[in-house]
């Protein structure tokens, strides 16, 4: 449930009820003396403030970057590549998000998208062009580094391997309604990834999994918010149990009152669902992905992901995630209008994050009403993922009840706005006998 706080500024009172509704703030009141020397580097290699407020036209010159391991590339393709932003939210030094998107030299948007969030002094955000594909973290108070994936798509042949889950009637596209919820997700990580990682750079990981699923929502009109609650290991799941998918199930709401490292991460952080981060090469039945669909309190609340594709062009973090909101895959009936769409653009055949056919991934949900750079609708009325995450997007954000408090708030806004009334309405505390 969202805590709502009354922001002042200039003269204008706003009621904000997340960090992804928070209003534009005016460029200006930002300056480079308010950042960390890390947040200078970053700030002045990505960001022109002026250059945002005056035309929303940004430059990337060459980042201060360093070497990656494992021969990764620490290179932008070219410099000064021209930016349009469509939304920069700033709250803080520590806590605005921004995304954007490459403007050719004729002025026109390419097949692109750039987003840079910062998030609890962690920096993450993510490049993707046509041809390339970057993730952006801090590796430590001072530097950030900036990996290139090869987008090369690998075999998808063995990408998902969901279960089935209820199967919720058909919906008329035209009642769908959009919320707006606020989904608490807790991360843990197998042993085999704690092996191979640190916590600071898991931490890194999730925040910028958590950020790339939150933009692909942005990105498609879907206005939920995600909050990364805590990042754990667990040894409750192991990469070589012979049924995932029964393992998954046993996450429930039930569950939360048993002894394993799940259910008791699940209740200390109050999380609504667990997404687990584990090592696919170590992992059984080579699967990439696997997750409840949709998540709910009976019927299990958990997803896992295999952490190198979730972290690489193939964006399974942010498709697994997707089926917890009964998102369906492109051949999957039982839950309309959720279903993957692919479509051709610049002659390329794309498809959106629940694709399961072996396209490339866009950083969509399909929706009709959403077009891709201006000129190709990312869904169709029967190809609408959007609607269902509208609707179960709530269900999961009250999987864990939060504590409870209702409250009517009234306020002035100054201006021309008349005076609202804002009700809150919560969720019954988890001692309820109602739940
Ligand atoms: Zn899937």
């Amino acid at each position: 449930m969202k805590t709502c706080i009354l922001f002042i500024m200039s003269s204008i009172a706003m009621l904000n009820c997340d960090l992804f509704s928070q209003p534009i703030i005016q460029s200006s009141q930002l300056s480079t003396s308010d950042l960390t020397f890390a947040d200078q580097i970053l700030y002045s290699s990505f960001c022109n403030m002026e250059d945002v407020e005056s035309c929303q036209l940004i430059s990337i010159g060459s980042p201060q970057l360093l070497s990656g391991a494992d021969g990764v590339s620490t290179n932008l393709n070219g410099n000064n590549i021209n930016w349009r932003t469509k939304e920069f939210k700033f709250i803080n030094s520590q806590d605005y998000f921004w995304l954007g998107e490459e403007i050719d030299s004729n002025g026109n948007p390419k097949e692109s998208y750039f987003f840079l969030q910062k998030k609890a002094e962690i920096t993450v955000g993510e490049i993707s062009f046509s041809d390339h594909f970057y993730k952006i973290y801090s590796i430590n108070d001072h530097d950030q580094v900036l990996l290139e994936y090869d987008t090369e798509n690998e075999d998808h042949s063995k990408i998902c391997g969901n279960q089935d889950g209820e199967n919720i009637p058909y919906q008329n596209p035209e009642a769908c309604e959009s919320s707006s919820c606020h989904i608490k997700v807790l991360m843990m990580y197998t042993a085999a990834v704690a092996a191979k990682y640190s916590h600071q750079q898991l931490l890194n990981f999730s925040y910028g999994l958590i950020a790339q699923t939150q933009t692909a929502m942005i990105r498609s009109d879907v206005h939920h918010t995600l909050e990364l609650v805590a990042v754990a290991p667990t040894t409750y799941f192991t990469e070589k149990s012979s049924d995932l998918g029964l393992q998954l199930s046993e996450v429930t709401f039930a569950a939360l009152q048993s002894g394993n490292d799940i259910s008791q991460n699940l209740r200390a952080y109050a999380a609504d669902v667990v997404t687990v981060l584990c090592d696919e090469k170590a992992w059984g039945s080579a699967q990439y992905g696997i997750a409840a669909v949709p998540a709910s309190k009976t019927t299990g609340m958990a997803s896992l992901n295999a952490i190198t594709q979730s972290l690489n062009s193939q964006k399974s973090y942010s498709h697994e995630f997707g089926h917890l909101m009964n998102a369906r895959h492109t051949n999957d009936n039982k839950a309309l209008p959720g279903r993957a769409y692919d479509f051709i653009i610049n002659n390329k055949h794309v498809a959106t994050l629940l694709d399961n056919q072996l396209l490339p991934r866009i950083l969509n949900y399909s929706n009709p009403n959403i077009m891709y750079y201006g000129n190709i609708a990312t869904g169709v009325s029967d190809r609408f993922n959007v609607c269902n995450m509208w609707s179960h997007g709530c269900i999961v954000a009250s999987i864990f009840p939060e504590d409870g408090c209702q409250y009517n708030m009234t306020g002035t806004i100054e201006g021309t706005c008349p005076t609202v009334l804002t009700h809150l309405e919560v969720n019954k505390d988890l001692s309820s006998s109602n739940n």
